[in-house]
């Protein structure tokens, strides 16, 4: 090993006359490297004269230091890390070569104390014209005859390259090229680390520590983009990151960082309560406020802030950013230009609506859900002449939940197409089990359409096979769109609907009465059924016609509207029925069927089955 040997040469040579010589062992051998000390003086000369020639010509930097922390010799690698030639060397303090730093000084003094063998640092060395020059410094510990320290060999490899790299790719990875401020990795590694436990108890945290964010998003940032080009957008984003960063910025305990796109967070590590974080919202707004001139333009922004303000305990980085990101989202919502300050209720209606945004998919191929049916009943007979199909949702945890509940969602999110899909397929099966039992009672199935099945998905092809899978004919199907959907714009409903019905399948609109069409209008459209909302059959509550003024009024409404319907060769259906009183005045009305829980609650297939078996008797 090199270094033992070039020790070995330092014993016995000794590099300056100062330098003590030690003294050999008593059986002729170096204690501390093995080297013989007497004996073959020849072999000894030639290993020497070998050591010396690698010494100095070993790319690495090598010396030794004495105890006294003073250069015994240095190789010309090492000269010329710091500038220098190697005579330069000998005689030169430690820190006259190397910038004294704690933790690896006080080792180093452990090294020569003889408390450890070898240490090694990454220091700054200093370079005689001051530039700057890092090495990978060694020391090992080279002991005398006795065992006592006598001086440490130590090789410097040089990494300057290395450091400067690595120092450039620390910077990448923590800042955004674009506006130079810290990244959403950053961003990330501030947060966490104020929500380590170890942190909170920094002096100014308080009694307990508490972390703040408002998180900032350019409002019509993509119109800019868009009319100006990218160019200009990039130079917005660079000038509002300017702006945050020399007024937000520098204080304790704050870190302003672009988190991506738009978005820019202001986090507050240390945050005394909501108020400060308000108080910042409305300062950063302002801020934004004034005109930016970019590229010529003089552009005007506002900002839509979320705010979040809590304690530390209890929460977590990733509740933090998803519940800011909510708070700013309602912000945009609420008309931008606006900061909104979290609120726990309003979240935690909308983490169940996510959670349950999440969950319908999987539910429907996992078939967490059921459907339930309810008579529509012939009023001028009294018979069922079929059924409304209404999807029930057995949530492993919820229980079971109401369309109400889980429609809208899978209406936002799409998964009503999979679901509706699964409905109709379902029901469609179910009836035709019907058809089967009891072919003279012909009943039908009623199954709720959403308008987005019929703008997102090839409606009519999935009609078309279902009613091929189940065998069941296309007259026994009806489906029902709600008022508003059929009025959305363009025509492509309506050519869905069209040839839906020139399949056969009965189209009826629900729910009427809660929006606002034309009767006249919808006689155009391919509609064979009118199911009156509940709301209008609540004027037949009563045995008696008009107990007050409304419900006369409303009385004859719905028989206008039913005489209206007949004309226009629509039969009409009234939903709601909770009375016999109801039934009795709707069918002096002309009304075709209805449904309601006089007649049955919406129940399991059986219910179903048990009626029509008792019908046929
Ligand atoms: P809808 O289509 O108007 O269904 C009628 C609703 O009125 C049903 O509520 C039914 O249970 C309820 N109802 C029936 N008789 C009475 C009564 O006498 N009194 C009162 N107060 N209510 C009665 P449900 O089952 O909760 O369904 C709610 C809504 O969810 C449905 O309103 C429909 O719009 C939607 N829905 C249900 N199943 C589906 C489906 O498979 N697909 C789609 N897109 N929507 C569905
Ligand atoms: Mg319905
Ligand atoms: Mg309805």
């Amino acid at each position: 090993m090199p270094g033992r040997n070039l020790g070995a040469d330092a014993h016995h040579r000794g590099g300056r006359p100062e330098t003590p010589r030690p003294d050999t062992g008593p059986q002729g051998f170096c204690e501390s490297c093995g080297s013989p000390t007497g004996g073959d003086a020849e072999a000894l000369r030639a290993g020497e004269s070998r050591f010396r020639a690698a010494f100095s010509d070993v790319g690495i930097g090598m010396l030794l230091i004495g105890t006294d922390n003073l250069v015994i010799e240095g190789n010309p690698a090492f000269a010329a890390m710091l500038g220098r030639e190697s005579a330069d060397l000998p005689g030169m303090h430690v820190r006259d070569i190397v910038d004294p730093e704690e933790s690896s000084g006080r080792r180093y003094r452990e090294l020569v104390r003889g408390e450890r063998e070898r240490m090694s640092a990454e220091k700054r060395l200093k370079h005689r014209g001051g530039h700057e020059v890092w090495g990978r410094v060694t020391a090992s510990l080279i002991r005398d005859g006795r065992g006592a320290p006598h001086c440490t060999l130590v090789t410097v490899e040089d990494i300057t390259e290395q450091r400067r790299l690595g120092d450039r790719l620390a910077y990448q990875a923590l800042h955004d090229p674009l506006t130079r401020l810290p990244n959403r990795t950053a961003f990330y590694e501030r947060l966490e680390s104020a929500f380590k436990p170890g942190d909170q108890d920094r002096p100014g945290a308080g009694e307990e520590p508490r972390v703040g964010l408002c998180y900032v998003d350019l409002d019509g940032f993509a119109a800019i983009n868009e009319t100006l080009g990218h160019h200009v957008g990039d130079q917005l984003l660079v000038a509002v990151a300017a702006r945050l960063e020399r007024g937000f910025a520098h204080q304790d305990g704050r870190l302003v960082a672009r988190l991506g796109g738009d978005e820019f967070a202001v986090l507050v590590t240390a945050s005394d309560g909501d108020r400060q974080l308000t108080d910042l919202a409305a300062e950063l707004m302002e801020a934004l406020e004034r005109p930016f001139e970019v590229a010529g333009h003089r552009l005007t922004v506002t900002a839509s802030i979320g705010v979040v303000e809590r304690p530390v305990h209890g929460s977590t980085p990733t509740d933090l950013v998803r519940d800011a990101d909510s708070t700013l989202y309602w912000s945009k919502s609420d008309g931008r230009a606006r900061w909104t300050l979290y609120d726990r209720d309003r979240g935690a209606d909308q983490l169940t609506r996510h959670l349950l945004a999440t969950a319908l998919r999987p539910a429907v191929e996992r078939g967490e859900f059921l459907v339930e049916y309810q008579p529509l009943v012939g009023l001028a007979d009294g018979t069922v002449h079929g059924t409304e199909a209404l999807v029930r949702w057995r949530h492993p945890r919820l229980g079971l939940l109401s369309p109400d509940r889980f429609i809208p969602i899978a209406e936002e999110s799409g998964a009503i197409v999979p679901l509706g899909k699964w409905v109709l397929e379902e029901s469609c099966r179910q009836t035709r089990r019907w058809l089967d039992e009891f072919p003279d009672a012909e009943a039908f199935v009623s199954v709720n359409l959403a308008a987005r099945q019929i703008w997102d998905s090839d409606v009519v092809a999935d009609v078309a096979e279902v009613l091929a899978r189940t065998g069941l004919p296309a007259r026994l199907l009806q489906l029902e769109i709600t008022e508003s959907d059929l009025l959305g714009p363009g025509g492509r409903p309506l050519q869905a609907l069209q040839a839906l019905a020139d399949m056969g399948v009965r189209i009826a609109i629900d729910d009427f009465g809660t929006g606002y069409s034309n009767l006249a209008y919808l006689s155009r459209l391919p509609v064979h059924t009118l199911k009156l909302d509940a709301t209008f059959v609540e004027a037949f509550r009563e045995a008696t016609p008009g107990a007050d003024g409304r419900r006369a009024a409303d009385e004859q409404i719905v028989g206008a509207v039913v005489q209206l319907a007949h004309a226009l060769g629509l039969t009409v259906t009234a939903e709601g029925i909770e009375n016999a009183a109801q039934v009795e005045r709707l069918r002096l009305t002309g009304c075709d069927t209805a449904q309601g829980w006089y007649y049955a609650r919406p129940g399991a297939p059986e219910a179903i089955t048990a009626i029509l078996r008792d019908q046929r008797r």
